[in-house]
């Protein structure tokens, strides 16, 4: 048995159903990689405003942004503005 299987399953988009899905880089571009992978379209851009619960995937056909992180337990701090 030397069959080797990918450790994800791809996870299709929820909206359009594709597997080309990138993930979503947040933060500063930390170098000439992060630029080219994005140009490239292996990555997308989230900008550096970073949320408590962002989506971590984009599909790369319909622009859906999916896979959110659950909301962190600092939803108090924002309420009290
Ligand atoms: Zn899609």
């Amino acid at each position: 048995m030397t069959k080797k299987r990918p450790r994800k399953s791809p996870e299709p988009c929820p909206k359009c159903g594709s597997l080309d899905i990138v993930p979503i880089f947040y933060g500063l571009p930390g170098g000439p990689e992060v630029m080219e992978a994005a140009n490239q379209g292996k990555i997308a851009l989230g900008g550096c405003c970073v949320t408590d619960h962002d989506p971590q995937k984009q599909c790369k056909v319909c622009g859906t942004q999916f896979d959110l992180r659950p909301p962190r337990v600092t939803e108090r701090a924002r309420r009290e503005k």
